[in-house]
C-alpha cells in the first residue's frame, strides 16, 4: 500500500492518521517485519493491526556469499515457495536482482528458471520483501534494482508496475526509477503498454539472436513475436520514452556467436537508441550450451561496435555460488535441500 492508502484504511477503522505515518516509516525506512517491533505504538493497537493488516514478509532459507562479495539468497515465501535473489556489489553501490514469479513459463532453453515450469506470480509485497530482507541481511542500503531474477516481469505486469511504484515512492525506499532495470524476453504488446507509462526505468530486452531462425531454436517466445515486430516495438519505446534500450545477448558457443551473427545484429540495430550487453552464458546443469570464449566475445563485440552501437561485456559475478537465474531453487528442488553455506 502507499502511505495514502494506509492512511485511508486506518481512518476507516478510526485509527488516527499520524499512526499511518509511524507504521509506514517502521515498515519502509526501518524495515520492521512485525508490529511488535513498532515500540512507539500502543500494545493494543499493535494487536489490532496485526489482525487487520498482516505484513507480507519472506524468510531467509539460504544465504551464500561469493568471493567477490556477491550474495545469493533463497527466500521462502508464504505457501512454501522459494524465490531467488542476488545482491551484487558495484563501485556505485548495491544492486539487487529481484524475482517476479515462482518459476517461469517462457521456456528459454539456456535458462534454469524455466526447467521446473511455472508456479505462480509474486505479489507486489513479495517483490518488495525481497529487497527489504536482502537490505537487512547485507546491512547496506540498496540503491539499484534489476528485475532479472526468476520469471517474466511483463507477464506479471500489474503486480510489477505496482511494485515499481511502491519501491520508488518517496515515503518508501525511494529508489529512483533511473536506477531500476526491467528485463523482458520480448512480450510485444506489454512493451507497447509499458511505453505509455513513460517511466524513467531502463528496459532490457533479451534478444540473444540476430534473427528468427536462431531465436526460434533457443527462445519459444520468438515463435509468437517475430524479431521484426519486437524491434519495431523497441524503436517505438525509445521514441515514446526517450530512454535507451539495453539488449541482452547471451553468447552461446557455436549457436549465436559467429561473425555473421554479429554483422546481422549490428545492421538490425544500427541507428537505434540502444546498447548491447554481451553475456557469456552461465552453464546450467544438463544444458547443451557452452559459453563463447573470451576471444570470440571480443571479436563479436568489435564487429557490432563498427555499426556505431555501444557494447559491453557483462562482468561475471558470483559464478562460484550458482548466482544465475533459477539455479539455487532448482538445486533445492532436485536434491531436496542444500547446505547453508555462507562464505565461498
Ligand atoms: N524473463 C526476463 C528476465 C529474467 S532473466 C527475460 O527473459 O529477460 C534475466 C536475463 O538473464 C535474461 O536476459 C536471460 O535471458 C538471461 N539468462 C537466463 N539464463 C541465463 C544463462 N544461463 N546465462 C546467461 N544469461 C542467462
Amino acid at each position: 500500500m502507499t502511505l495514502e492508502e494506509v492512511t485511508r484504511a486506518f481512518s476507516e477503522k478510526s485509527i488516527q492518521s499520524f499512526r499511518a505515518r509511524q507504521v509506514y516509516d517502521w515498515l519502509h525506512k526501518r524495515l520492521a517485519r512485525s508490529y511488535d517491533e513498532m515500540t512507539n505504538l500502543p500494545k493494543l493497537l499493535r494487536l489490532e493491526l496485526s489482525e487487520s493488516f498482516p505484513i507480507t514478509h519472506c524468510e531467509t532459507e539460504l544465504k551464500q556469499v561469493a568471493a567477490d562479495g556477491t550474495m545469493k539468497f533463497l527466500f521462502s515465501m508464504e505457501g512454501g515457495d522459494y524465490a531467488e535473489c542476488v545482491l551484487m556489489k558495484y563501485k556505485y553501490g548495491y544492486s539487487i536482482c529481484v524475482s517476479s514469479q515462482i518459476g517461469c513459463r517462457m521456456g528459454c532453453r539456456f535458462c534454469a528458471s524455466t526447467l521446473d515450469g511455472f508456479k505462480r506470480n509474486l505479489s507486489p509485497g513479495e517483490m518488495l520483501s525481497q529487497v527489504y530482507l536482502a537490505q537487512k541481511e547485507a546491512g547496506e542500503r540498496i540503491s539499484h534494482i534489476v528485475l532479472m531474477g526468476m520469471g517474466e516481469p511483463l507477464e506479471n505486469y500489474d503486480n510489477v508496475i505496482r511494485f515499481l511504484q511502491l519501491v520508488s515512492n518517496e515515503a518508501g525506499l525511494n529508489i529512483s526509477m533511473r536506477n531500476i532495470s526491467l528485463s523482458t524476453c520480448g512480450l510485444v504488446p506489454k512493451i507497447n503498454e509499458l511505453a505509455q507509462l513513460h517511466l524513467q526505468l531502463t528496459l532490457s530486452v533479451s534478444l540473444h539472436a540476430p534473427n528468427d531462425r536462431i531465436r526460434n531454436t533457443i527462445m519459444p517466445v520468438s515463435r509468437k513475436y517475430k524479431i521484426e515486430d519486437l524491434l519495431g516495438a523497441c524503436k517505438k519505446y525509445t521514441q515514446t520514452t526517450s530512454r535507451r534500450i539495453s539488449f541482452e545477448y547471451a553468447m552461446l558457443s557455436g549457436v549465436n556467436d559467429s561473425d555473421e551473427c554479429a554483422d546481422e545484429l549490428g545492421s538490425r540495430l544500427k541507428g537505434m537508441l540502444c546498447h548491447v550487453n554481451l553475456i557469456p552464458v552461465n552453464e546450467v546443469a544438463k544444458s547443451p550450451f557452452r559459453p563463447s570464449s573470451p576471444e570470440r566475445v571480443k571479436a563479436f563485440a568489435g564487429i557490432v561496435e563498427k555499426y556505431g552501437i555501444s557494447v559491453t561485456v557483462r562482468r561475471k559475478l558470483g559464478s562460484d555460488i550458482d548466482a544465475s537465474c533459477g539455479q539455487l531453487r532448482r538445486r533445492r528442488n532436485t536434491e531436496g535441500g542444500i547446505q547453508n553455506d555462507s562464505g565461498s
